[in-house]
């Protein structure tokens, strides 16, 4: 059973909005998931240096495999507008394609400095499509940090693929979202134990497993920042299931129940299919949830995951929510997670960030969760943090990950319990 929803959630609490500096990767961090889900893709992003500074040593060098993804440098001649760069790209592009057959689909992935001198990467992508169809599909998506966050990468590389799906009738549900494959696996078998089986994923592992889409297409998301992917399979006429999101033993029951519900799969099969991965979560969140209970938890906005995961942290794990930060609030795809939300978080969107600090050092929270730049400083005050790119970065949804989800903020948690008695011989050593 569920634990009922409060009587009072989050639907209706004012949103402080916050339109300042921020804090926050950009949206090129999510070639490091994705290139590794689409097993015949490479992204080609064209920018400078920096973008190849950051994609190289966020992702390491890969010595043994063939890369699937890189920069077209911007060099100074293509900046001034010295050079014609839709020329240089066409020759860096035919040149990477008939050195690697293997790629299937090109993504032009946009940055700062080709958005700034407004390189056309759209003209560019169906320019390439022509030439190179029908062995490769070229598309064109940003990925630079002049949009807010770093998941916003994958929400727009995966709008960019809705409009080159082809149109059906029938009637198939399509799970949207660059899970790892034995997390879409664990989901695909779950439902097909439910008797669901016309069932895609978007994205795709390969570009041969291409599907349709139509107005019989229900859709149910596994992320919550896929908000253009969502608008843009609306427009193609599918409909989305709206459900929490399957983060916890909670989030994973009621976001199956909704898609279960659509299918009218009948509720005693429900039950026996979800009652022993459902006891396995629970079981592996109240290990967490030991360490978890009774503490405070702060949520800077950084991967739009925090809704649902303050949700999880404050029903399944026992902590308080102190506020909630969020880069975007699409209600249309949190509303079912606000209403399980207990009221009492600020529930903040966008960011300033020196405002922000000055809330998370007044409220002291047991546990905040932040980028990278901010929990160093955070620490060195005595403060216990969680680095939020970790959540992209490890598997954490549905049944099987519930436990790693909770021990993924149990840790620092414990870690500084046991370093605790340390602490006065650490500051007499320095
Ligand atoms: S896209 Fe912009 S923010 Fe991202 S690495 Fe390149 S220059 Fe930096």
């Amino acid at each position: 059973m569920n634990a009922p929803a409060p009587a009072l959630g989050c639907t209706n609490t004012p949103v402080l909005k916050e339109r300042g500096q921020r804090e926050v990767f950009c949206g090129l961090t999510g070639i490091i998931w994705l290139h590794r889900k689409m097993q015949d893709a490479f992204f080609l992003v064209v920018g400078s240096r920096t973008c190849a500074h950051l994609l190289q040593s966020a992702a390491g060098v890969m010595i043994f495999a063939e890369p699937r993804f890189g920069t077209a440098i911007l060099e100074e001649k293509d900046l001034a507008g010295l050079a014609d760069a839709q020329t240089e790209l066409d020759r860096e592009v035919d040149r990477l394609l008939s050195r690697r057959p293997d790629i299937r689909q090109l993504f032009l992935v946009g940055s700062c400095p080709s958005e700034v001198i407004k390189l056309d990467l759209h003209r560019a992508a169906e320019r390439m499509s022509v030439k190179h169809a029908p062995h490769v599909r070229v598309l064109n998506y940003s990925g630079s940090g002049i949009e807010t966050t770093f998941t916003q990468g994958e929400d727009a590389c995966l709008a960019s693929m809705v409009p080159t799906l082809g149109s059906t009738v029938e009637k198939e549900l399509l799970l949207v979202g660059a899970l790892p494959d034995v997390v879409e696996d664990q989901a695909m078998g779950l439902l097909a134990a439910l008797g669901i089986t016309k069932v895609r994923c978007l994205p795709a592992r390969r570009s041969a497993d291409a599907f349709a889409i139509g107005p019989n297409t229900v859709f149910a998301l596994m992320q919550p920042f896929l908000g253009d992917t969502h608008a843009a399979l609306t427009r193609r006429g599918s409909r989305h299931i709206p459900a929490p999101f399957p983060f916890g033993a909670e989030g994973t029951t009621l976001w199956l129940q909704a898609i279960a519900t659509e299918f009218g799969v009948d509720p005693d099969l429900f039950a026996k299919v979800t009652a022993a991965p459902r006891a396995r979560a629970e079981k592996a969140i109240a290990a967490s949830a030991q360490t978890l209970s009774g503490k405070s938890i702060f949520f800077f906005p950084d991967s739009q995951l925090e809704i649902p995961l303050a949700r999880f942290l404050t029903r399944e794990c026992g902590m308080t929510a102190i506020e909630v930060g969020t880069p975007f609030l699409h209600r249309d795809l949190l509303a079912p997670e606000l209403a399980l939300l207990a009221h009492g978080p600020t529930i903040s969107e966008g960011q300033d960030v020196d405002k922000q600090l000055t809330r998370a050092r007044a409220a002291r929270a047991d546990l905040t969760v932040c980028g990278l730049g901010l929990a160093n400083p955070l620490e060195a005050e005595g403060m216990a943090t969680k680095w939020a790119i970790e959540l992209v970065f490890t598997p954490v949804h549905f049944y099987e990950q519930a436990g790693d989800l909770a021990a993924l903020f149990a840790r620092p948690l414990r870690r500084r319990a046991l370093l605790a008695p340390l602490a006065p011989q650490i500051e007499a050593a320095e």
